[in-house]
């Protein structure tokens, strides 16, 4: 029998996160995954994915500490023997326009959303580089692609995530591991349910295929990206919006 791979997620309480450890959870993966602050929410993750079959780990981390990612990383190889799949799911926002936006709101996403990816990348990639394989997902946004206005600091965080999966696609390519990112445009999630009403119907109207795309097609693209399927893949950006980047 084919030995069942491990995936490792960042952020699986919420949102994208949880939809990504469900659907690599149904591929027959086993699953560990983090949170921060809601252990009530992990707990509904963790249940759901057993339910499904899959083993599950469930990690307190904070991706922001660097000592954190790596003790998450080693448990994880301790319990399951590899990490085949990393996903780099955890991020914040805090929105607010230049003129008002504070060095502790640009530091806090930063510090999550970019050094939490590197973080990850360099516990992680110790691991599969060992291993010679292994699939990286890392979470960017439409954002940091094409910018927005009120989000300086996450569209910043969300290119880092871009350079940073670019540059380890070239770094790793010939050990076996492949990088790439996605970029979700407006998925109905926590995140989203913060923005007003009048700013999401906006965005909304931009949507050429007319309405918010949810936390299942975001990891519908992570499984294929994870799978052999994409096994020709690497350093790519794919982009998840209902066409809203066209
Ligand atoms: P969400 O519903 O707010 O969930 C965020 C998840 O990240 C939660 O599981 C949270 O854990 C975790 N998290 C936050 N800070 C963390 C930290 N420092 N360390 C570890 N985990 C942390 O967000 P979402 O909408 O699912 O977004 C997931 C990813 O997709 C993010 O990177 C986001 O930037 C990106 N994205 C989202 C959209 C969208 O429209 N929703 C669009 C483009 C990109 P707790 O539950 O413990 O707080």
């Amino acid at each position: 029998m084919e030995k069942k791979k491990t995936a490792l997620i960042t952020g699986g309480s919420r949102g994208i996160g949880r939809a990504i450890c469900l659907r690599l959870a149904k591929e027959g993966m086993n699953i560990a995954f983090t949170y921060t602050s809601r252990p009530e929410e992990a707990a509904k993750t963790e249940e759901a994915c057993r339910a499904l079959g899959a083993q599950v780990l469930c990690i307190k981390a904070d991706v922001s500490d660097p000592s954190a990612c790596l003790a998450a990383a080693e448990q994880v190889k301790a319990a399951f023997g590899a990490i085949d799949v990393l996903v780099n799911n955890a991020g914040i926002t805090r929105d607010d326009l230049l003129l008002r936006m504070t060095e502790d709101d640009f530091d806090a996403v930063l510090k999550t959303n970019a050094y939490g990816t590197f973080h990850m990348l360099k516990a992680v990639s110790k691991i599969m580089l060992r291993q010679r394989s292994g699939s990286i997902i890392n979470m960017s946004s439409i954002v940091g692609v094409k910018g927005n206005a009120g989000q300086i600091n996450y569209a910043a965080s969300k290119a880092a995530v871009i350079g940073m999966t670019k540059s380890l696609a070239r770094e790793v390519a010939s050990r076996g591991i492949r990088v790439n990112a996605l970029a979700p445009g407006m998925i109905e999630t926590d995140m989203t349910s913060a923005m007003p009403d009048q700013a999401k119907e906006a965005m909304e109207k931009q949507i050429p295929m007319g309405y918010m795309g949810s936390a299942d097609d975001i990891a519908a693209a992570a499984a294929f990206l994870a799978s052999e399927d994409s096994r020709y893949i690497t350093g790519q950006v794919l982009v998840i919006d209902g066409g809203l980047a066209i």
